[in-house]
């Protein structure tokens, strides 16, 4: 029987990160993750840190927090994780009227840079001038999402962690309370479970009748090999059309087909984004459809082409890149910007999912959710 002090479960970005900071509390700590390929979000992202996006003081915090750990966080965690400051620049379309998309942006604590077309291609010369009405200039953090996700998993090791690639198929429990988890080979037993399961997050809660406000987009994507063209920004459109969708997922008449995990398509659009990574390759996007079954097959000649046209028109050099289509599932939670703390109801079961920029969020409330556990679990917030 294999006692441990906490159990995480998923090994994307958020569980690869919360069980490291539990692990430096000096916890004994199994992080448990079903695909040994990683062919999750966490690899999929394009790596961009929104430390730029708080709009009150706990958010600004946390984006202020963010910062300062990314800095530090190769040398603390002994492995590079690619982190840069870069440009993140945001696409106006050229029917659309540069102030007015400007003005969406002013809650943010960092205002951006409106630039005219001509100004924006000299910051980023891949762009078409002649597709855009302008772009918006962030300040951006940037990493390499999969190599940060294994620096924090190899940190966390060296601290004594476990790692196990097994899938959690039942959370086990008694009179309302975590005893543990069952995988598809064992079980493990602990008095604190969390859950990091990204876009499976909301089925594995349902299976013991929990009902969280969280839900996932069906995500595409190209990732290409290394190529010799520069990209110097992150490009991606000013109108994010991807939030108002995720606004309206939790909608009451949207209920029964998030219930009932249908193959019907709620919503779908296309967000035109580029990143390059330092190894010279790119991740070309991307697709967003709300489709309530995590298990329905997407077209992927279709996805691949809808892609490329879009990166034709405001990137025309990268619509022919060499690449691959992939497909993840990404979490969100319609009302807040995370799903962060215990479950009231539910003694020792906690969440750390649904985040809206997870590799904004996700590293500074790793660190405070360990500190909360050390402090036995004082100003933990609850959810449900
Ligand atoms: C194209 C694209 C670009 C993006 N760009 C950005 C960006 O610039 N900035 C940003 O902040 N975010 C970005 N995102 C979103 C970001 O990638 C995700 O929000 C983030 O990676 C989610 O991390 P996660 O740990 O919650 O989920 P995941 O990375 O999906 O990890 C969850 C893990 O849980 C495992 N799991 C699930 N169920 C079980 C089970 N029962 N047992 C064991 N393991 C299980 C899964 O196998 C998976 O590995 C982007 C996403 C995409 C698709």
């Amino acid at each position: 029987m294999q006692n441990f002090d906490w159990i995480v479960v998923g090994a994307g970005i958020t569980g690869s990160a919360l069980s490291y900071e539990l692990a430096k509390k000096g916890l004994k700590v199994l992080l448990l993750e079903k695909d040994p390929t990683y062919d999750n979000a966490t690899r999929y992202s394009y790596g961009g840190v929104a430390y730029w996006s708080g709009t009150d003081d706990d958010s600004i915090q946390l984006c202020q927090e963010s910062r300062e750990i990314y800095h530090n966080l190769s040398e603390e965690l002994g492995e590079n994780t690619d982190f840069r400051e870069l440009d993140l620049m945001l696409t106006i379309p050229v029917d659309n009227n540069p102030q007015s998309i400007a003005e969406n942006y002013q809650k943010f604590f960092i205002k951006p840079q409106l630039l005219t077309p001509d100004q924006s291609v000299e910051i980023e010369p891949l762009l078409n001038p002649d597709a855009i009405s302008g772009c918006l200039k962030l300040p951006h953090g940037h990493i390499h999402p999969q190599k940060t996700n294994n620096a924090y998993q190899q940190a966390f090791l060296r601290l004594g962690g476990t790692l196990n690639y097994e899938e959690v198929t039942q959370l086990l429990s008694k009179n309302k309370t975590v005893t543990g988890v069952k995988t598809n080979k064992q079980e493990y037993y602990s008095k604190n479970v969390v859950i990091c399961a990204g876009g499976l997050t909301r089925y594995l809660l349902k299976h013991i009748g929990i009902n969280v406000n969280i839900y996932f987009t069906h995500s595409q994507l190209i990732l290409t090999p290394k190529v010799d063209i520069e990209l110097k920004s992150l490009v991606m459109p000013g109108i994010l059309n991807r939030l108002n969708i995720e606004e309206k997922s939790g909608d009451s008449e949207l209920k029964s087909l998030w219930d009932n995990s249908s193959d019907q398509i709620i919503s779908d659009v296309m967000e035109t984004g580029a990143i390059q990574f330092l190894d010279g390759s790119f991740c070309l996007g991307q697709i967003s459809q709300i489709i309530s079954n995590p298990l329905a097959k997407n077209d992927q000649i279709l996805a691949e082409k809808t892609i490329r046209e879009g990166v034709s028109k405001i990137l025309p050099e990268l619509e022919n890149l060499p690449g691959k289509l992939h497909h993840c599932l990404v979490a969100f939670c319609a009302d807040s910007n995370f799903l962060v703390g215990k479950i009231d109801n539910f003694e020792g079961l906690h969440l750390f999912s649904g985040f809206t920029s997870t590799l904004m969020y996700a590293p500074p409330l790793a660190r405070r959710f360990a500190d909360w556990v050390a402090e036995d679990n004082k100003e933990m917030p609850s959810l449900l």
